[in-house]
């Protein structure tokens, strides 16, 4: 497994490097945003974990490139528990985050389960209308056509059609999604579905994703 960090501040790489090296990750340390772009856009990575303060071109715009063309796991660093920082980054398409100063058995539990995806069921699949979901190739189609989706969006629309016409209460699918507890922060639930709907939804004349006001939501054929 790959992983590219960018991250500016050297003991902060190094610290990084060393630790994930040692639990034997192949990592590549990028220090500046640039550098980050092009290691990001010339090799394969598994992982990117990126800190959002960076000279140059900062975090945001790196994640905003990378997503352009990549669906890459994207895991970033944020100096403030700033809610407005998590929802940016969530809004530009990273998986997780984690707060500084965080401790390595806490990062640690973050890269495995952006790592984990966990061995697909043979010729498992979902169907709604004409919404596919082939779990096995990690591939979604509306009306045939392709639709790219992040891990966590994947994840996330997987668990809601899974469990079709079932309401699902955010704290529920911010459990079962990122494995974590948002408290009442359940905006970072109401992101993700937003750019969920953006990519399924929108382009389409029937919406399946319905939001059940006060409850949470659910996939359903509307009647
Ligand atoms: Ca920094």
């Amino acid at each position: 497994m790959r992983i590219l960090v960018v991250e500016d501040e050297i003991k902060t790489a190094e610290y990084l490097r060393n630790g994930l090296g040692e639990s034997g990750y192949r990592v590549e340390v990028a220090n500046t945003g640039i550098e980050g772009q092009f290691m990001a856009s010339e090799f394969e990575f598994d992982l990117v974990i990126l800190d959002v303060m960076l000279p140059g071109i900062d975090g945001w715009q790196l994640l905003g490139s990378i997503r352009r063309k990549s669906a890459v796991p994207v895991l970033f660093l944020t100096a403030r528990d700033a809610v407005e920082d998590r929802v940016k980054g969530l809004e530009l398409g990273a998986d997780d985050y984690l707060v500084k100063p965080f401790s390595y058995a806490e990062l640690l539990a973050r890269v495995r389960t952006l790592l984990r995806r966990g061995p697909p069921r043979e010729g498992e699949s979902f169907k709604l209308a004409d919404l596919e979901i082939d779990v096995l190739r990690r591939k979604v189609t509306r009306q045939g056509q392709r639709i790219d989706l992040t891990n966590k969006e994947f994840a996330l629309l997987q668990l809601l059609v899974s469990r079709e016409g079932e309401v699902l209460s955010r704290a529920q699918i911010a459990s079962q999604v990122w494995q974590m507890n948002f408290d009442s922060d359940t905006n970072v639930v109401d992101v993700a579905v937003r750019r969920l709907r953006a990519k399924i939804d929108e382009p389409y004349p029937v919406k399946l994703i319905k939001t059940v006001r006060g409850m949470g939501y659910s996939a359903e054929v509307p009647d």
